[in-house]
């Protein structure tokens, strides 16, 4: 496990690289946020990233995230909390209660459970619509050739809600591709927000593009292998 020294240290080297990507490829490092990945890692882990000066964070279930974060928010007011994993539908509720954005919207149901939750909280949070770049059978993510039909019926029915897309591309492949096919498709939407990168690419996501980057290992160190 990590101890909040090398926490607070990874989080500074990651901050500077991606302020030299951003640099070089000619983009004022402040469009790009850092998402801190914090899955399978304890709150104290978390509490160590907010003690050094970490506000974003992302989780891939709910109910992770639901058993550590409320705590550490009523601590730290500005907490930004991201739901990055497949969104089963009757997680949508607690999803909308807890999350400041879903970044996992990829499927009509979902749409439509979000919607009823939205009603049901009070509240919607930032959505981003998930886009299967690499048409992996087993990943979540709209397929590619029903994307731009899902984007733009999710911005009619959620508004500006919807704040753009978000992809994890195939494991094997070049991700440099799938971070430019997302980004063209989110300028032609006209959404501003791109979420692509994690720990081993997000430099390559930060030169095609990329407004969040969400970085778990290279921050928190390897999560446990049954993760
Ligand atoms: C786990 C995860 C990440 C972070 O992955 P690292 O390789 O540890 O940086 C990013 N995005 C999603 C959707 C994830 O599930």
């Amino acid at each position: 496990m990590s101890t909040s020294a090398s926490i607070a240290q990874a989080l500074n080297g990651i901050r500077t690289r991606i302020a030299t990507s951003a640099r070089e490829a000619g983009r004022d490092p402040s469009s790009v946020g850092l998402v801190a990945v914090s899955k399978f890692h304890p709150q104290s882990s978390v509490l160590a990233a907010l003690e050094a000066g970490q506000r974003l964070f992302g989780e891939n279930r709910v109910q992770e995230a639901a058993a550590k974060f409320p705590e550490l928010r009523e601590r730290f007011p500005d907490l930004r909390l991201h739901i990055i994993g497949g969104l089963q539908t009757n997680k949508a509720l607690e999803a909308v209660k807890i999350a400041d954005m879903i970044e996992s919207l990829d499927r009509p149901a979902l749409s439509d459970a979000l919607a009823r939750a939205a009603d049901r909280a009070g509240r919607l949070p930032g959505l981003l619509v998930q886009v299967n770049t690499g048409d992996e059978s087993q990943k979540s993510g709209v397929r590619l050739e029903e994307a731009d039909a899902f984007i733009t019926d999710s911005m009619t029915r959620f508004g500006a809600n919807v704040r753009g897309l978000m992809c994890i591309p195939p494991h094997d492949a070049d991700p440099t591709p799938h971070f430019r096919l997302l980004a063209g498709m989110a300028a032609r939407h006209g959404l501003p927000v791109v979420s692509m990168g994690m720990s081993a690419d997000f430099e390559a996501a930060i030169a095609c593009g990329a407004t969040l980057v969400r970085v778990g290992s290279a921050i928190f160190g390897a999560r446990p292998a049954h993760a």
